[in-house]
């Protein structure tokens, strides 16, 4: 597929999302980078969003609970081009019963090249990029030509 450019604006839209064993490491980065994250707007999965919401008193959209369908309808905001960035501390030591999802999360973001960071560092260097309060352009598969050239 071709390929088109995709604004991203200087006020991004981050998704977090933490696998039980990971949201206490997640609560922490957000208490730790709290203040950068308010120039944001922040999605997260149900209960990663309950808790920070809760935790780190910041407005978050939040979705269902991933095992319940959250991860899959943040993969639907990406394909929509209305997430910008993925902040995913996945479990790496242990299975969950979702791991489909979670893999279906995971290509929709490499899809439609958004940055993910799946561990702290890479979050870390993520909200420290001067991509992340400007605009910044990225390469996404041009869909709408896409479907055009099919159908004419
Ligand atoms: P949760 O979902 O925030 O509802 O726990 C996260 C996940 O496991 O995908």
């Amino acid at each position: 597929m071709e390929q088109i450019a995709r604004e991203m604006a200087p006020h991004k839209r981050v998704a977090l999302v933490a696998h039980d064993n990971m949201k206490t490491a997640l609560l922490n980065w957000v208490g730790r980078r709290k203040e950068a994250l308010k120039l944001h707007h922040l999605y997260a999965t149900g209960t990663t969003g309950s808790l920070l919401g809760k935790a780190a008193q910041l407005p978050i959209t939040c979705l269902f609970s991933g095992p319940m369908g959250g991860d899959q309808q943040l993969g639907a905001l990406i394909a929509e081009g209305k997430i910008d960035v993925l902040i995913f501390f996945w479990d790496p030591l242990n299975a969950v019963p979702h791991d489909p999802d979670v893999k279906a999360l995971l290509r929709l973001a490499a899809v439609w090249n958004i940055p993910v960071a799946t561990n702290e560092a890479t979050a870390d260097f993520i909200m420290d990029s001067p991509h992340m309060n400007q605009t910044f352009q990225v390469q996404i598969p041009d869909y709408a030509g896409y479907l055009k050239a099919r159908t004419q």
